[in-house]
């Protein structure tokens, strides 16, 4: 059930009701919209008649949400969700475009490509420390050392860092030093993960498990969303398919219809979703043009001495382009870089 509050509904309201859902064993969570607030009921108690609720103070009307995914839902908050990394609200008109290198590789490298991402117009870094790789013989990240670098990054540029958490134990060390934990396709089933993430306040990008319906994605988003972390961004990056001609196969389609089922913003990385670096500049302005509220892409100073993902990486040169190359097009869709 959702408590949809008046307009201009007070504080002390809201806290009322806060008190009474929680008086009779639900969890309320409270979602902030720009236009009215919604408390969201969770549970599974459904005893109490709605009559109940519609005669409380401040409240507008008490309804019953029929899509397994509560508090994600559309029903629930028929308005955008803007979600702030740093000072940029991803959801909102820009489309904002996080860049940077697959793994931070070290210090030098990190600042550099940094600084070049910031003056083409990113508005977050993305770099990994913890990498969750296929063979375990393979780099695993600079792990802490990483963190370190990203968070200097930080202070050298002012862009937002966003990176990788693997496991539960390791949430509140990577929330030290990075301001948007990254969950990878992976992890988007590890459960006790989410409800790790959902327990700290920082934003938090969710990306699509590669074999991962829509609506398994959305109950993933649940799982953060009902323990009281309201920012999340929901990442399309590919599922596996037959198709071998690309590393998966980048549902596009996927963000039209998740702007129809829910209110999170939605982002598209063409870097994993493709894996050759030629198909992620049409691809970020194929995912422009259906409606991403931002793009996730892999940039490297050298992307053929990278140490993980070189082929599906841009040099900062040709990230430089597709920058300029997408203003024109989100601006065609009324949107803007
Ligand atoms: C990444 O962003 O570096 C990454 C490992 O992504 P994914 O989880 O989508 O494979
Ligand atoms: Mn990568």
């Amino acid at each position: 059930m959702i408590i949809v509050m008046k307009p201009g509904s007070s504080r002390e309201e809201i806290d009322h009701v806060v008190k009474k859902v929680e008086g009779v064993g639900l969890k309320a969570v409270l979602l902030h919209g720009t236009e009215r607030n919604v408390i969201a009921c969770l549970g599974d108690k459904r005893d109490i008649a709605q009559d109940f609720w519609n005669a409380l103070p401040g409240v507008e009307k008490a309804m019953p949400i029929l899509s397994p995914y509560k508090m994600a839902s559309r029903e629930v908050k028929p308005t955008n969700t803007e979600v702030l990394l740093g000072k940029f609200p991803f959801g909102a008109k820009k489309i904002g475009v996080i860049a940077g290198p697959c793994a931070v590789e070290n210090k030098n490298q990190l600042i550099s490509i940094a600084q070049r991402v910031k003056e083409a117009g990113a508005v977050a870094l993305r770099g990994g420390a913890f990498k969750p790789r296929t063979n375990p013989y393979a780099f695993q990240g600079l792990m802490e050392e990483g963190l370190e670098y990203l968070a200097e990054a930080r202070e050298k540029t002012g862009l937002p860092v966003v990176t990788e958490v693997l496991s539960p134990e390791h949430v509140q060390m990577v929330a030290k030093y990075a301001d948007v934990l990254q969950i990878g396709t992976r992890n988007m089933g590890n459960f006790v993960l989410l409800k790790a993430v959902g327990e700290q306040p920082k934003p938090v990008i969710l990306k699509r498990g590669m074999s991962a319906t829509l609506e398994e994605f959305l109950l993933a988003a649940e799982y953060i969303l009902s323990r009281g972390n309201t920012n999340v961004l929901l990442c399309e990056r590919g599922i596996r398919t037959f198709e071998n001609h690309t590393r998966f196969t980048l549902s596009l389609s996927a963000v039209p219809q998740l702007k129809q089922f829910t209110h999170l913003p939605i982002i598209v990385d063409p870097s994993h979703g493709t894996g050759k670096s030629s198909l992620v500049n049409p691809m970020s302005k194929g995912a422009v043009a259906v409606g991403a509220d931002g793009l996730l892409i892999e940039v490297h100073i050298d992307p053929e001495k990278a140490l993980i993902d070189g082929a599906q990486t841009l040099s900062t040169e040709e990230f430089k382009r597709l920058m300029k190359e997408l203003k024109p097009l989100a601006q065609a869709v009324g949107r803007d870089v």
